[in-house]
């Protein structure tokens, strides 16, 4: 699958500092990480990866969100099968923007709770509604690759 991102000269030229991390359509980010921060707003999964590219082995924080009602991205994690895809293009090498990027490490993985089933409407409105915050759970967060 080749999907090669944008390079986001107009905003990257404009900003002094370095992007932080970037978001789920490589689009550069500067605020501090978190899930809420997520491209996608209506996310049940957020997961902050560590990727590198493949040619000239520069790591970038990349995010990955799911939006579907029972979790996807944890079984990826598991299958150790996440992927981003082709790095943020920010013209690193000549070859690497087009290459799949090798997954390093989850650094932080997050959920709405609902999705694992653990609680319905059954237990009150103020405890439902408490669990659809992030919750971040460091089972998921590992290593892929050696650094
Ligand atoms: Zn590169």
């Amino acid at each position: 699958m080749l999907s090669v991102h944008v390079f986001y000269d107009d905003i990257l030229s404009r900003i002094a500092e370095p992007p932080l991390w970037f978001d789920e359509h490589a689009v550069p980010r500067y605020a501090d990480f978190s899930p809420e921060q997520a491209a996608k707003i209506s996310a049940q999964e957020v997961v902050l990866l560590l990727i590198r590219c493949q040619a000239c082995r520069r790591d970038f924080r990349v995010a990955l969100s799911s939006s579907e009602a029972k979790p996807v991205l944890a079984p990826k994690i598991e299958a150790r099968t996440l992927r981003f895809g082709d790095p943020p293009n920010v013209r690193c090498c000549s070859t690497g923007p087009t290459m799949n990027s090798i997954s390093v490490q989850v650094l932080e993985y997050w959920f709405k709770p609902q999705i694992h089933g653990r609680l319905g409407p059954e237990v009150g409105f103020e405890a439902w509604a408490a669990q659809r915050e992030f919750a971040r759970d460091p089972k998921f967060e590992r290593v892929f690759s050696a650094r």
